[in-house]
């Protein structure tokens, strides 16, 4: 079993502008991709089959810390589940909520009714988000992690683009 990145809701440049990444338990071997679509796949465009998989798909949101903390700001990370949901009246964020929801991302409620109960974990990824924009990360993930800039860079693999002093000091 590994953990395969489904797409990206937010910037490619996810650690420096914020990004909605969406991951997925894969029990099979990753299939091959070219470069292009392994890119396209990270910024969220187009539309990708999904692996079959027994996991509930997830979303990591990454938001960066305001920009003139050069490096030394906290990014604030927030995991969420993307469960289907068949019947957003029943949630918290049901009929009342889903209607100023879909006014605010310009959408309309059935959209996002049939986001939440699509088989594709990116369709209900958008609808979490659109409700997230509305509420907040914090109302689905009470517990969010505050991370340096050394240590979140470290964790998304990508501590050569470390902004910290630590990792800049011949410059
Ligand atoms: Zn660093």
């Amino acid at each position: 079993m590994r953990t395969i990145l489904l797409g990206n809701l937010g910037d490619v440049n996810f650690l420096e502008y914020g990004g909605k990444l969406v991951y997925q338990e894969c029990p099979e071997p990753e299939p091959e991709r070219s470069p292009l679509e392994a890119k396209l796949r990270a910024m969220g465009c187009g539309q990708w089959p999904e692996p079959e998989s027994p996991g509930v798909p997830y979303m990591v949101v990454v938001e960066p810390p305001p920009e003139d903390s050069e490096g030394e700001g906290e990014w604030e990370l927030w995991q969420l589940s993307l469960e289907k949901v068949e019947d957003p009246d029943q949630e918290w964020f049901g009929k009342a909520t889903l209607a100023s929801v879909a006014s605010l991302v310009g959408t309309t409620v059935s959209e996002l009714r049939e986001a939440f109960a699509s088989d594709r974990a990116m369709d209900r990824a958008w609808a979490y988000a659109s409700v997230a924009a509305l509420h907040g990360f914090g109302e689905f993930d009470g517990y969010s992690r505050k991370m340096s800039a050394h240590s979140v860079y470290t964790e998304f693999g990508l501590v050569e683009d470390c902004p910290c002093q630590d990792c800049n000091e011949d410059d």
